[in-house]
């Protein structure tokens, strides 16, 4: 592993690029923990333009590896304690095969298994569906990502740290000194560390910094919300995740339905374009799994991208080639619930001080997995 900056913590000046919840997240620990100096630099001209205000706001602790759970349970114990996050304990179903669903089960999380029929006594617009088996975990619930966002950010302004908004990383040099330097179009930042929170483009920055190649592919996932007046959600509703048909259906504020098909492609063009095609198969798939949803108004649709690892872990940690960067990225498809707790791994990674809890996990997580051949493919999330 690169060492990082020799300097005193508190004296450091910290870059970090990208504000969604890898970036704010990590930039309030490192404040409660008193890191130095902090910038943010995001991109866009508003938080949340890109995954993290773009989600569907879900938070399911019965799901992914060990590490995940850790980040969820901790990070809804957060959410809970702190009302301006948002957070609203819905409940939710998951839906499959008793053996599926006893898998999912985790005994630090109370749980039921029940029969689909009880799951649509709960959620009639299900009527129609396919049922087996469901899992009811009354302790999961739902976030509003705009104001999740809203809250770090306010955490992180009040504890001093400065963030630039419409302000994108160009490029990251060396300046004599071998200092880092974060070049932005009307700015030149001198950083000891520079946070890659980049999302869906951290792979590049980070090669751009001369950093490690790290194996991260930004996959895109649309949402797209409809109104049943036959059949009106509400907000108090849990929501609904079938891990058999793979789909996802949450009620909304205004008795809409976000819908999720759980899509995953590839892509190279980093925008918000739909896939073409895209609302052909949410109907063929709505027919089959939600027929009471065939005909309902579609009132948005949209599409953003979710990177992933090969390992499904996230990436924490100093890069292995370029002194002074250090990883955030690879939230995958839980970084919203997981934001809390995964802000603080970082944070105490990049101090040295991972402490006695975190350790244990370090070589899942750190950038340095994938420097040797692939280990472990699973999809972790
Ligand atoms: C459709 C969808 C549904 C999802 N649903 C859920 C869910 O229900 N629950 C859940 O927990 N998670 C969910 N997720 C996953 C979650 O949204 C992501 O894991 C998380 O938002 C990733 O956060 P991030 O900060 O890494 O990335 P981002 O939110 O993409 O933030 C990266 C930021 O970096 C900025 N940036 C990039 N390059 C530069 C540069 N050069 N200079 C300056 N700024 C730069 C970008 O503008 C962006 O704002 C979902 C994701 C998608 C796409």
């Amino acid at each position: 592993m690169t060492r990082p900056p020799s300097n005193p913590a508190s004296t450091r000046r910290i870059v970090i690029v990208g504000a969604g919840f890898a970036g704010l997240a990590t930039a309030l620990h490192l404040g409660r923990l008193g890191a130095g100096s902090i910038t943010l630099l995001e991109g866009a001209s508003s938080l949340g333009a890109y995954a993290s205000g773009r989600n569907a706001g879900l938070l399911l602790q019965c799901s992914g590896t060990r590490v995940w759970r850790r980040f969820f349970s901790v990070t809804r114990r957060y959410f809970e304690n702190h009302p301006t996050t948002s957070f609203r304990a819905t409940g939710s179903w998951q839906l499959g095969s008793r053996t599926l669903l006893e898998e999912l089960q985790d005994a630090h999380v109370a749980t039921s298994l029940r029969s689909g029929a009880e799951c649509v006594r709960d959620l009639p617009i299900l009527q129609g569906s396919d049922l087996d088996h469901a899992l009811w975990t009354p302790s999961d619930g739902v976030v509003d990502p705009l104001d999740l966002l809203a809250h770090y950010a306010d955490q992180v302004t009040s504890q001093g740290a400065d963030i630039r908004l419409g302000q994108p990383a160009t490029e990251i040099r060396r300046d004599r000194s071998e200092r880092l330097v974060v070049v932005t179009p009307s700015s030149e930042v001198r950083a000891d560390v520079v946070v890659n929170a980049a999302g869906a483009w951290a792979r590049n920055l980070g090669l751009q910094a001369g950093g490690m190649d790290l194996p991260l592919r930004p996959l895109r996932r649309h949402l797209f919300s409809y109104d049943c007046p036959s059949n009106p959600g509400t907000p108090h509703q849990p929501y609904v995740w079938d891990q058999s048909r793979d789909f996802y259906l949450r009620p909304l504020a205004d008795g809409q339905w976000m819908y999720c098909l759980c899509d995953e492609e590839p892509t190279t063009a980093l925008d918000h374009a739909l896939a073409p095609a895209i609302r052909e198969r949410s109907r063929e798939r709505r027919q089959r799994e939600v027929p009471r949803l065939v005909s309902a108004r579609e009132t948005r649709a949209w599409a953003c991208y979710r990177t992933k690892t090969p390992d499904g872990h996230p990436v924490l940690g100093w890069d292995p080639q370029c002194p002074g960067l250090f990883w955030v990225a690879g939230l995958g498809g839980g970084g919203m619930s997981a934001s809390w707790e995964l802000g603080r791994w970082a944070a105490r990674i990049l101090l040295e001080d991972p402490g006695s809890d975190i350790e244990p996990y370090l070589s899942a997580v750190e950038p340095q997995r994938f420097a040797s051949p692939a280990r472990g493919h699973g999809d972790a999330r």
